[in-house]
């Protein structure tokens, strides 16, 4: 039996480790940012995939450290832009923009023609190796922006009849691409774990 009582997650980003950090609570594991282990690395993610680009972090961090790590690589998938802007995403727009910029690109596409759907892959890797798990979250692009919770895309990505920038953080966590990879982490780590 393995115990992994401590995760490393590849990212400083505080929204992305509250994620991680409520998902896994119950198996009593302990996920330090990036910063707090000590990692000072940012490597080119030049991947072309989300996968791809999951390992290049994981991997760089895992490198840094040896302790166990875990990485996503995430974006939203834009039907009307032929998956656009894909892996992509954090590239697309100044931080702060990338909702206006989409809503100007997609401003002549009819309703039903606006399917969206954010990908996830997380990649965990530790002394054995590396392993990836997948969510998405199918949803579209509104008109315009609302709410205030969440990050990027969050104000014009439809579920239903509210933006993901209208959930609450636990809302967004049972639907979301991210929450549905963590998931699956949680079932591996639980089951690596004993439990
Ligand atoms: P990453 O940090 O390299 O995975 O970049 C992914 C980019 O996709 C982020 O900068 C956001 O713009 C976008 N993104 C990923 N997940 C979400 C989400 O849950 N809500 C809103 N935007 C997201």
């Amino acid at each position: 039996m393995k115990t992994t009582n401590k995760l490393v997650m590849a990212t400083n980003n505080a929204n992305k480790l509250r994620e991680a950090r409520e998902i896994l609570a119950p198996l009593g594991i302990e996920v330090l940012s990036q910063r707090e282990a000590g990692a000072d690395c940012e490597p080119d993610e030049n991947g072309s995939t989300f996968a791809e680009n999951a390992i290049i972090k994981a991997a760089a961090v895992y490198d840094a450290v040896g302790l166990p790590t875990i990485a996503d690589d995430s974006g939203l998938c834009v039907e009307a832009l032929g998956g656009r802007p894909g892996v992509h995403s954090a590239r697309y727009a100044p931080k702060g923009e990338e909702c206006e910029k989409l809503l100007g690109e997609l401003k002549d596409v009819p309703d039903g023609e606006r399917g969206a759907a954010f990908r996830c892959t997380i990649c965990y890797i530790d002394e054995s190796g590396h392993t990836e798990f997948t969510g998405a979250c199918e949803g579209s692009i509104g008109y315009e922006q609302r709410g205030s919770n969440g990050f990027g895309y969050d104000p014009v990505f439809m579920v239903g009849d509210r933006t993901m920038a209208e959930l609450s953080a636990e809302e967004k966590n049972s639907i979301s691409h991210r929450g549905a990879a963590l998931r699956e982490l949680y079932r591996f780590l639980r089951e690596r774990n004993g439990e």
